[in-house]
Parts: C-alpha cells; sequence; structure tokens
C-alpha cells in the first residue's frame, strides 16, 4: 500500500517540481494556509490549540527533492511523518505540497507565512513538525510569538545552549533519535550542561534516563513551558506505517 503512495508522491512531486506544477502551487497557497490550526491536531489540541500553529512538511527525503533532516540518524525508518493522519495518501501529499512550494518557492512561501503569523490569536509555532530546517528570520520577525522546535542537529543544539545568536522567543529540544554509544554521549553531554533532551521509550515512560529523572512529554507538545529541571522529555513510541519500515530497510529510500 505505501509503495503504491510513493510511486504517486514521486511522480506528483516531480510534476509539482515543474513551471506548470509551480504555478498550480502559487495559485494553491494563495487561498490555502501552509500552517494547520493547532485545533486539527491530536496533540496541539490539549495545548491552547487555536494559538498553535504547525507547519508539517515532508521529512527526510521523501519529496525526492530534497532532505529536510540532515542528521537524521536512522529515526527516518520510523518517522511519525506516515503515522495517524500520515497514513492517507491525502495527508501526505498534502505535506509534499508545503515542502515543494516552500524549497522552489521560497520568496512566495515566505510571505504566506509571514501571512498567516499576522493573524489575531496565533501565539505558540512550530515550524519543524517533520523537519530539521531553520526559520530563524521568521522567528526574529515575529519576536512575539513563541516558536519551539526539536532538532537532531548537534551544532545548532551546542549554540542554542551556549546562546549565541538564538532569537529569545524560540525554545529548542535536542531530540537523541536513535539511541547509539556517540547518541547518548552527545544527550549525556548537552544534559550536563543544563540542556534539554526528548527520548522516545518503546512502552511506557520509566523513572529515570541514564541518572536524569524523566519528564512526561506526552500531556503537552509546549515545551517551553516544562519546569526547569524537566531534562529528559520522556516520549512514547509510536509506529509508523510498516511499509515505510520495509522500504527504509531494503534501502529504497
Ligand atoms: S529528524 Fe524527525 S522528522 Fe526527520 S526523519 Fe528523523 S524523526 Fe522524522
Amino acid at each position: 500500500m505505501y509503495f503504491q503512495h510513493q510511486t504517486i508522491l514521486e511522480q506528483a512531486g516531480r510534476f509539482y517540481a515543474t513551471g506548470a506544477g509551480l504555478e498550480l502551487l502559487s495559485a494553491y497557497f494563495a487561498r490555502h494556509a501552509l500552517l494547520a490550526n493547532g485545533l486539527r491536531n491530536a496533540k496541539a489540541k490539549k495545548d491552547q490549540g487555536a494559538a498553535v500553529r504547525l507547519l508539517s512538511l515532508l521529512s527526510f527525503r521523501y519529496s525526492g527533492i530534497a532532505n529536510l533532516c540532515q542528521f537524521a540518524n536512522g529515526c527516518e525508518n520510523e518517522c511519525l511523518v506516515t503515522s495517524g493522519h500520515g497514513a492517507f495518501l491525502s495527508t501526505l501529499e498534502a505535506r509534499l505540497k508545503r515542502t515543494v512550494f516552500l524549497l522552489r518557492r521560497p520568496k512566495e512561501a515566505r510571505e504566506c507565512l509571514r501571512r498567516e503569523l499576522g493573524k489575531t490569536g496565533v501565539k505558540f509555532v512550530r515550524l519543524n513538525v517533520f523537519s530539521d530546517l531553520w526559520f530563524g528570520a521568521l522567528i526574529r520577525e515575529f519576536s512575539h510569538l513563541q516558536f519551539w522546535d526539536y532538532t537532531r542537529n548537534p551544532r545548532r543544539y551546542a549554540r542554542f545552549l551556549g546562546g549565541l545568536d538564538f532569537p529569545r522567543n524560540y525554545h529548542l529540544t535536542y531530540s537523541l533519535g536513535v539511541p547509539s554509544p556517540q547518541s547518548e554521549q552527545l544527550a549525556l553531554d548537552f544534559l550536563g550542561r543544563g540542556g534539554h533532551v526528548a527520548v522516545v521509550f518503546r512502552d511506557s515512560l520509566p523513572e529515570t534516563w541514564r541518572g536524569y529523572p524523566v519528564w512526561n512529554g506526552e500531556h503537552s507538545d509546549l515545551r517551553f513551558l516544562d519546569p526547569q529541571g524537566a531534562q529528559v522529555i520522556g516520549l512514547l513510541h509510536k509506529q509508523a506505517h510498516p511499509a515505510l519500515l520495509q522500504l527504509t530497510k531494503k534501502g529504497v529510500l
């Protein structure tokens, strides 16, 4: 089933990236939002959803155009981009359209984002739901909004921890990804410097991870509201679409 989706998505991606496809996307995003209202997201719904805006792109290399997650460390095999609504082709195609539009018509996409972020009632924004990109100019421009992200980019997180050149309205959590001796050492280093690390657990959340208490990150996604001492953010594993696992394991993607 997913293989069908992937083939269709690749064909659609190639078409949208053509001149005619991009014209269609421009016309489409003149009438449709790039950002989802948090009320339409199960987790954000609990988090003052009406004030939340989310940008969901097509993660990793799944658009066939670029890699949106440069530091994916195997997490792409189980990426949540295909879980929940992501099992539906229509949802994946919507993410594909946003991705192609953002990458190939960046000025227009930025104008759309500016228009949507400027609306009354918007307070909290996550621009990397399924990507690991830097939107610094927008974050600085909308300094009255609170942005938050998770990243697997160790350089970005180290700079964030060091207080280097990051807007005050931005909160970042380092994401462990697939555990390995290297990724765990990096995570422990960040924790030792007072950082925050998201760790995914299979069945239930333990009391501690590597000596640090585990904060239940399932209750809310608004990480900037976590208490000061909540350094290890425990999240529960959610199953990606099984066919995605097969394809990535075979090296098809
Ligand atoms: S970094 Fe996040 S969004 Fe990107 S492939 Fe890994 S799990 Fe998916």
